[in-house]
Parts: structure tokens; sequence; C-alpha cells
């Protein structure tokens, strides 16, 4: 299965086929970039070498290749793009970055970031595309369900504390940053932000940009701000320990500090923020929650394909309550139209873990347990809500499959818990961890409930899951010599 999902994600895309490497320089770069922003990807990339120039992009956080060009009409589309970003083009030995304003063809703007980097292969040109037509989207149409809406919204309303975002780079948490502060934004509070880089300009707020290159880092402009009386400060990204020491003064004295942390999931952010050096106690005490998060893509409504869930009737027992009174057990598989480009997805779509820190949840930080420990006693207190469940969640109500959970969430986190003492007690929990040392792992079950869904569905029913094509072949095999 899993090289049936590489060679899916691999697909290739087909709209750049038809161009003719005898029309002009322009017409062509401009037609890459109109056609690759179409698709709503993030990224382009331009991989140069002898033979050829390879082109892919990242489309709802998945890798996929166009045709591939000459190398010199390689060389000269990516000399173009430079030019046009201001990048001196005298000198490929360096990496070099600048920026371009696209006019798409219905008038709408898009933010190009463009980077160059040298490579043993050849040139490495990759565009970051922000399209600021789709970056803002206002909370109540992130597609959270209400459940998990009204959590966050209740976190939103405290008047300090800190609420960090996680997940790992391209999950979408400045994305989620950026929904949070639009819901802040209502001219009651004073919001300063401080941004590496400025993504999305939001009328109303105060926006700072870090310049490492004048040594104006997260932690500089962190104490800076503080002094500007801010209500909300939303840190781009606490990666240092003066950031994240600075940041939990700040929750302390009264701020609602918002901020973005690398971490897999919502109760190892504990963990993160120890290892900057921030002691467990004062951070318990400002935390008000985390949520982690993962990107899946949407499935297209119009050729999705329904698949019969009577071999596991009971499989979204335990999702039952999030879902619609006249839900009929019936989930989806990805199919292909013109819509989606043949892809079966039209979007990505944000999957939510959301940890509330109550007071039991403070105690088991500030007593130093672990990150699964912290899950259990949130779990026992309802205060957390687990990828589990908004997955599964998800592939019941027809926004996303099976094989999309799988592959863009941790595995760990999609076991079923039930096997555990869901209602123990946190005293109980904590005294249980003590008495066994908290370095134990987490147990791990290889029967997941998923995987075994997924199994019964793909191998016994032979249902056509993964539609897996024969011209695939992944980007990497092909980036080099063609
Ligand atoms: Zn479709």
């Amino acid at each position: 299965m899993e090289s049936a999902l590489g060679e899916l994600h691999n697909v290739p895309l087909h709209v750049l086929d038809h161009i003719d490497e005898h029309q002009s320089i322009e017409t062509t770069v401009h037609e890459i970039v109109e056609k690759v922003s179409q698709l709503r990807a993030s990224d382009l990339f331009f991989a140069l070498d002898d033979n050829a120039l390879m082109l892919g992009c990242r489309q709802m956080g998945i890798l996929r290749r166009f045709r591939p060009f000459s190398a010199n009409f390689g060389r000269k589309l990516i000399n173009h793009i430079k030019a046009l970003a201001g990048i001196d083009l005298g000198d490929r030995n360096r990496p070099s970055e600048g920026r371009w304003i696209f006019r798409r063809e219905d008038a709408s703007v898009i933010d190009l970031r463009i980077n160059s980097i040298p490579t043993i292969n050849g040139e490495d040109l990759t565009i970051r595309l922000l399209d600021r037509n789709f970056g803002l989207i206002p909370l109540d149409d992130f597609g959270l369900l209400s459940h998990e809406l009204s959590r966050l919204k209740w976190l939103l309303g405290r008047k300090a504390g800190m609420i960090l975002v996680t997940g790992p780079t391209g999950s979408g948490k400045s994305t989620t940053l950026y929904s949070c502060l639009q819901q802040l934004n209502d001219g009651s509070r004073k919001i300063n932000t401080l941004e590496d880089p400025v993504e999305y300009i939001v009328k109303g707020i105060r926006q700072s940009q870090i310049n490492p290159k004048l040594g104006i880092d997260f932690a500089d402009l962190l104490v800076a701000c503080l002094r500007q009386g801010p209500d909300v400060i939303m840190v781009g990204e606490i990666r240092d320990p003066q950031t994240a020491e600075t940041a939990v003064r700040a929750a302390a004295s009264g701020h609602l500090v918002l901020a973005t942390l690398h971490s897999p999931f919502a109760a190892k952010a504990v963990n993160a923020m120890v290892s900057y050096g921030v002691a467990p106690r004062a951070f318990a005490e400002t935390l008000l929650g985390v949520v982690s998060q993962r990107l899946v893509r949407r499935l297209c409504e119009h050729c999705r394909v329904p698949v019969d869930m009577s071999p596991v009737p009971d499989f979204l027992n335990d999702v039952r309550r999030d879902l619609p009174d006249d839900w009929t057990p019936c989930i989806y598989s990805a199919g292909h139209c013109e819509r989606c480009h043949d892809t079966g997805f039209v979007a990505s779509h944000c999957v939510p873990e959301i940890l509330v820190a109550t007071p039991e949840v403070r105690r088991a930080i500030a007593d130093r347990l672990m990150p699964d420990v912290i899950a259990r006693v949130a779990r026992s207190s309802d205060a957390h809500l687990s990828f589990r469940r908004a997955a599964l969640a998800r592939v019941a109500l027809g926004i996303t499959t099976i094989e999309e959970v799988m592959r863009a969430l941790p595995l760990d986190e999609l076991e079923d818990p039930s096997d555990e003492a869901t209602a123990l007690p946190a005293e109980e929990v904590a005294s249980l961890v003590n008495a066994t040392s908290s370095t134990v792992p987490p147990p791990h079950h290889q029967s997941l409930r998923n995987t075994s869904l997924s199994e019964a569905l793909v191998d016994e029913q032979s249902m056509r899951v993964s539609p897996a094509r024969n011209d695939s072949t992944d980007w990497e095999r092909t980036g080099g010599n063609s």
C-alpha cells in the first residue's frame, strides 16, 4: 500500500505539457506561475542540471511534478525569474533571494519569494507563492468542527496566558495564527506581532518583522514590543531560550501570547518549552492551551467515491457524538475529474488536536510528567480533543480519506486509547507514573484500529482507495537525469 500511496502522490500534472520551447521566455514564465497559482500550490521548484530542467510544485502538501524542459531553455527561465526578482545573475555560486509581485490573469496579486542555491547537480530555484486571497481565513470558515471551534474560541477569549500552535513545517501553523488574530482583531485590543517574515498584512494590527542581518531577533523584538503596551502578542516562532522565557513572562504579566513552536503533538510542547530552559511550574501557570495540527487534502466533492462501510460497521462509533444526528455510515475515497485536475482533492484542510490547560493538566506539567501522561490526564478531564477524534470525524464526514489521515498524522496519535485507563483521576495517574519511573516509553499497539479498517477496505473489499497510475515515477528518481 505504501508504494501505491507513493505513486498516487507523484501523479504528474499535465497543465504545462502544451508549452513549446520556441515561445518567448517571458510568456512561458508567466504561464508557469499562472498555472501553478491556479493549482493553489504553495511552492514551485526548478531543479536544473546539465541535461534538463525538472519542474515541480508542492500542492496541498504533496510534491507534484510537471514535464521537464531542456537545460538550455531551463537556464533562460531561471535567469528571467531571477531578473524579475531583482537577483544578481552574475553570481550563481552563492545562495540568493528576491521577491516578485505577480499579477494573475484575474488581476489578483500574488507575492512570490524566490530563493536560489547552488547544488552539486546544478542550480535549485524555489518560488514560494503567498496568495493573499487565500491566506486570511476567518476562524468560522476554517473548517473546524463546532466543538473544536468553541474550544478554540474559549481559549482566545482569555485575557492573559499563552496559546501555542504546534506542528511540523508546512502544517499551516501561521494560517491558524492569522485566523486567531483576525478573531481577536475587533478593535477592543492592541495587537502586536513579531514575524519572520510577515506573510499577510492584517489591517488593524501592528506587525514587525525580525531582521537577523541587522541583529534583530525574536527575543530582542519581543522585549521591545512589551514596552508598547499590547494586549495580544503573536510570536511567529519560539525557537530559542530567550524568546521562550520572555514569552512566558509576557503571558504571566497580563498579556495574551500566541506563538508557534516545533513539536509533533500538543502535550510534547511542554518538552520543547522545558528544553529551552523554561521552568515547568512557570510554564504550567501561564499555559492556556496547545493546538497541534496537520494538513490533509480535502476531497473533491464532485468525484469522491463512496466506500461501503458494512465490513466494519463499528469503526466510527468513537466519533459518533461528533457527527450530525442524520449521519449515515459512509466514507469516501478519492476519484478524479476535471475540477480537481484528476487529483481527487481540492484544497488543504486542517486537522487539529486541542489540549486545554485545566488545573489537572497544569499540575501534571508542573510535576514534570511525561507528555503521554499529560495527554492522558487531559483526556480524563475532557480537556483533550485528540488527533484521532478530529481525523476520524473528518473521514466520517467525507472531508478526507483514511489514506490521507494515515499519511499526514502521527500514527501513534491515531491509536485507540480505549484500552488505556482514560477515566483515571490525575492523582492516580501521577502516582502510577512516579512509581514506575517517568522514562518508560509510551506503549505501542501494533493493531491500530485505523490500520485494520484501512486494510479491511483495501484488501478484503478490493476498494479503489488509492488509484495508482502506471505513468507515475517519483520526483527524486527523475530529478537528476532526464
Ligand atoms: Zn474531482
